[in-house]
């Protein structure tokens, strides 16, 4: 729709400074609708796609859909939780069609500052990949602004990103998102959507838009406050427990180390039957996750804190 698409370009215009042309941008059902969809638009079969390990399992799916060998990159602490380009084989990158990131991150709260946007798109750029930037998370943030890789001059040749209403609007399921970038990569994403789907149900476009034009991040800042609290309350109470955490600067997940001795399965079990506290394992985001547990600050302040102090009582 029309107002979806007005309602987007002025948004990015007005928070990221980037104009966005109508060829630029398309509606999605929710971003992992997009993300999921994607390799099929651009991918051919035996094709290499970059996925963040640990990160969002719809990047491998997707990948291996389409018929693409999804590939890691792997993601450190020591590292900021940023990939090493340099440590991609060359004949990987070479065969590379496809580059999944995504800041801020999932499920490690990481963000991305433009030197490593930077170092991102000339890695895109000379081996010829599409970076796709799952942008999810880019409104829930408590210190600074996170960036769009669209702010970069060059990026509409090599990026198309991922924004949605789900996390930042609280809008998860109303399923409305959108892609911007790369004309081509858009075109060939809404082909492959023309073919499986008619687009987001309009009274939620008008919402969208409304949400995107109206809320001046008043509401939305309000928001990120209430999940200030809750991951301040969450990252005392770890080190509390002796699980030792930085507050994340974005998102609404605290990734944690499990204490010595316990893999991430070991350590949410037993999370999970001594104290009745549900968390995630780390390697639900890959095997590279192992050794971490991932806490969401969804539930309110008061119950995170009996959560803590549950988890504080756990006899390790
Ligand atoms: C939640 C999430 C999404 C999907 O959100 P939609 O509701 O489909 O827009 C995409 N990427 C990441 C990293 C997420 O955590």
């Amino acid at each position: 729709m029309a107002e979806f698409a007005e309602a987007v370009t002025a948004f990015f215009e007005r928070r990221f400074g980037v104009a966005v042309g109508r060829s630029q941008l398309t509606a999605l059902i929710g971003s992992k609708e997009g993300i999921g969809h994607l390799p099929t638009a651009v991918v051919n079969p035996g094709e290499v796609v970059l996925v963040p390990e640990p990160g969002y399992p719809v990047y491998t799916s997707a990948a291996v859909f389409a018929g693409g060998e999804p590939v890691r990159l792997s993601l450190r602490s020591d590292g900021g939780w940023l990939p090493d380009f340099a440590a991609v084989p060359e004949d990987v990158a070479r065969r590379a069609k496809l580059m999944y990131l995504n800041y801020p991150n999932n499920p490690t709260g990481a963000v991305a500052n433009l030197d490593f946007f930077e170092r991102a798109l000339r890695f895109a750029q000379a081996n010829d990949i599409l970076i796709a930037h799952d942008a999810a998370y880019s409104e829930v943030f408590f210190e600074h602004k996170p960036h769009s890789l669209l702010e970069l001059g060059g990026a509409f040749d090599h990026v198309i990103e991922f924004h949605s209403l789900s996390k930042s609007f609280n809008m998860t399921g109303w399923r409305i998102a959108f892609a911007v970038g790369n004309a081509e990569a858009v075109a060939s994403l809404t082909k492959v959507k023309d073919n499986v789907d008619s687009g987001p149900f309009n009274a939620i476009q008008h919402a969208a838009a409304d949400a995107l034009t109206h809320a001046d991040h008043v509401d939305v800042r309000a928001m990120s406050d209430v999940y200030r609290q809750r991951r301040d309350i969450v990252v005392a109470g770890l080190n509390e427990a002796g699980i030792p955490v930085d507050a994340p600067e974005a998102g609404f997940y605290v990734w944690a180390p499990c204490p010595d001795g316990y893999t991430s399965m070991e350590f949410v079990a037993k999370v999970l039957t001594d104290v009745s506290v549900v968390t995630i394992p780390g390697t639900g985001f890959g095997p590279l996750g192992e050794g971490y547990f991932r806490i969401a600050l969804t539930v309110d302040a008061d119950r995170m804190g009996q959560a803590m102090e549950r988890i504080r009582s756990v006899k390790r």
